[in-house]
């Protein structure tokens, strides 16, 4: 039997998992990070954000972690870690697609809308390829002498005096005696199972399912644009080098570009209009829905499935949401208490801004009396943020099939990200602040107004609906406030 005596077991070794590790020993905690996968392996996620890099630096800043510096940008990537394969990311992209035409730019812009997030290409943002970003984040971890198992299968967790985290290095059984258990499991929810915590898409609004994977010779979206007649000058960044969004009847497609020629795709589907086929291969899948618009069919025709994804993957609902993510003694990552939907890319940045209130909780709070109270808030906060994110995303699926409507009311996730990212900046966010400021009162009001505005359009037919140009001054209206703060 293999067996480990610590103060901190992190399960999972996911970017999220590797970061807590190393700051877990920063704080002087004698650690071990456990993953049942070995690095390099495949996984989602892929998209960062100018309030991830924020708070990625401040985490590197504060816990001295200067080593894995090189991935807050896609430049610096470029230059100190290129092992790492990054695409750059200049901003938001999204393109409404009509079904059986090909996709056709117009003068007025009215079906698509680009949203910068940095000046320049020495500022950009960066798509993670997760394979090779988890891979090198795991290897500093053991370049800082922290204990690690690979292909150790976490089975069970349970509570005597202290933790007992029970697994498999193959048949070999492993028993890790810890403090504190921190859940990088994601989706898997390791913590959530053993203790039998109930995880859920209860009472959220979005519900949505995915197909995606990894392609090779993607044709590029910026020629295609160019051949339909679009005007490229116009446009604050090459298009394409961007999260690209292309909106399709009841739902949407990711695209992703990395240096190395690899794209990663993704159909994500509102689950109503396209409900679930147990029998259909996501394969299939794919192709019916890609068909029915002829530019995507057109840069797909040449594309590959690349060997890191030999199959595309599909997902059921993708939306859950766990009762608690922490309690005595234990706490998980935001992913792991929850997750909504990968529009807008919100996932790495409330990962991020998770593990600043749980870094701060156990630098402050640990072997006092009031980290459980601390914990019990975090729990609290990761839900509210779930929850604030669903009415977001909720939101714009609602306008989707409306464009200029789904453009105003995007506007709701960009206002929140700047907001946050300027309290941020000027200091004003203390570890019981939620992610997108999604505790402010006043922002999660508008957002409701909205949300039950947009639920009661949706409802009527598009020519009964008011003009899109009022439609987009009552949200500005709504949000001016807010924007004033964010100015
Ligand atoms: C389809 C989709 C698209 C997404 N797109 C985006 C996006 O564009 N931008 C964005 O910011 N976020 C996105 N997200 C969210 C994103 O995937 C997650 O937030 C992110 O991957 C979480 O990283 P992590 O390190 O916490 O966990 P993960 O990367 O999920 O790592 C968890 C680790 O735990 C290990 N593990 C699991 N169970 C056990 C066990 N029993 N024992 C031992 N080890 C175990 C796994 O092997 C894995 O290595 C997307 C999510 C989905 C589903």
């Amino acid at each position: 039997m293999i067996q480990f005596d610590v103060d901190l077991a992190v399960i999972g070794s996911g970017f999220g998992g590797s970061l807590m590790a190393m700051i877990g020993q920063r704080l002087g905690l004698r650690t071990v990070l456990i993953d049942r996968a070995s690095h390099p392996r495949f996984t989602i996620g892929e998209s960062s954000s100018p309030v991830a890099n924020m708070v990625l630096r401040d985490l590197i800043q504060r816990y001295s972690l200067n080593r894995i510096e090189a991935i807050c940008q896609y430049a610096s990537a470029e230059q100190m870690n290129p092992e790492a394969t990054m695409g750059i990311k200049r901003g938001f992209s999204y393109f409404r697609h009509e079904a059986g035409q090909p996709f056709q730019p117009r003068d007025d812009r009215s079906n698509e809308l680009l949203v910068p997030g940095n000046p320049d290409d020495q500022t950009a943002d960066a798509h993670w390829l997760r394979a090779d970003v988890d891979q090198f984040l795991f290897k500093q971890v053991r370049a800082s002498s922290i204990a690690t198992m690979e292909r150790t299968d976490v089975t069970d967790v349970t509570h005597e005096d202290r933790w007992c985290v029970a697994g498999y290095h193959g048949e070999e059984p492993v028993r890790v005696w810890a403090e504190f258990v921190l859940d990088a499991s994601g989706g898997t929810g390791v913590m959530l199972k053993s203790l039998g915590i109930p995880s859920s898409d209860d009472g959220l609004k979005t519900k949505s399912r995915t197909l995606y994977g990894h392609f090779t010779d993607v044709g590029s979206w910026y020629d295609a644009y160019r051949e339909a007649g679009g005007r490229v000058e116009n446009h604050p960044y090459r298009c394409d080098e961007a999260a690209v969004h292309h909106l399709i009847d009841g739902g949407w497609m990711w695209q992703l570009r990395f240096r190395n020629g690899v794209t990663s795709a993704g159909l994500v589907l509102d689950q109503d209009r396209h409900p679930y086929h147990p029998d259909r291969y996501p394969d299939e899948e794919w192709h019916l829905v890609v068909e029915r618009y002829p530019t995507l069919a057109q840069q797909f025709k040449g594309a590959r499935l690349h060997e890191a994804t030999p199959h595309l993957i599909g997902t059921g609902r993708l939306q859950r949401i766990a009762e608690r993510s922490a309690g005595a003694g234990w706490a998980g990552l935001p992913n792991v208490g929850g997750f909504v939907d990968p529009l807008h890319g919100t996932g790495i940045a409330q990962i991020l801004a998770g593990i600043e209130r749980l870094a701060a909780i156990l630098e402050h709070s640990w072997g006092r009396d009031d980290l459980t109270d601390q914990l019990e808030a975090y729990s609290r906060t990761v839900r509210t943020e779930t929850e604030f994110i669903d009415s977001l995303v909720h939101a714009c699926y609602l306008t989707m099939d409306d464009f200029p409507r789904f453009a105003s009311t995007s506007k709701l996730y960009f206002v929140a990200s700047a907001m946050y990212e300027q309290r941020f900046r000027e200091g004003r966010i203390r570890p019981e602040h939620a992610f997108l400021c999604a505790d402010d009162e006043g922002l999660r009001d508008v957002v409701a107004r909205i949300v039950e505005r947009v639920t009661r359009d949706a409802q009527q037919p598009t020519e009964e609906r008011s003009d899109p140009a009022e439609f987009d001054r009552w949200i500005e209206q709504q949000l001016e406030p807010y924007r004033q703060v964010s100015a």
